[in-house]
């Protein structure tokens, strides 16, 4: 792979913009892919916890687009303990997707919930759900 010495104006964008709404640095990670490992979800991923933060890194948002591991995060924060920079990938992922929403797609609406259930379904679950999959 070749390295990547100066980035397009809409690739530094994103990656200041992950980093400001994330409040992380992500060019302090150094790829250990100690995260990867202990991310109870990762079997599940299209990309790995490391990988996203990599593809942040180099500015690369349309691969980010419509990846199920920004929402298959579960924000347990297994890979900050472990990380030897204290990333916390969950505030990535959060930052990454309130950027790619708009351009990507719905995850879950309103209408998806049965009638007979939307009364009994915790107000606080709900408000977390429409946040994290819908745009
Ligand atoms: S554990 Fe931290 S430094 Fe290592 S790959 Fe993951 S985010 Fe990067
Ligand atoms: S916070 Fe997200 S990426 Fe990190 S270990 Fe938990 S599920 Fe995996």
């Amino acid at each position: 792979m070749r390295i990547k010495l100066k980035f397009e104006e809409n690739e530094k964008k994103f990656i200041d913009r992950v980093n400001e709404l994330s409040g992380e640095n992500v060019y302090s990670c150094y790829q250990c892919g100690n995260c990867s490992s202990g991310c109870p979800f990762v079997f599940e991923m299209d990309i790995l916890p490391n990988q996203i933060i990599r593809l942040v890194q180099m500015g690369r948002e349309e691969e980010l687009i419509g990846s199920k591991a920004l929402f298959l995060c579960a924000s347990c924060f297994t890979c900050q303990s472990r990380c030897p920079k204290g990333i916390n990938i969950a505030n990535v992922a959060e930052a990454v997707r309130h950027l790619i929403e708009p351009k990507g797609k719905d995850y879950f609406g309103p209408q998806e919930i049965p009638a007979e259930l939307a009364d009994e379904l915790p107000q606080q679950a709900l408000v977390a759900v429409y946040r994290k999959f819908s745009k």
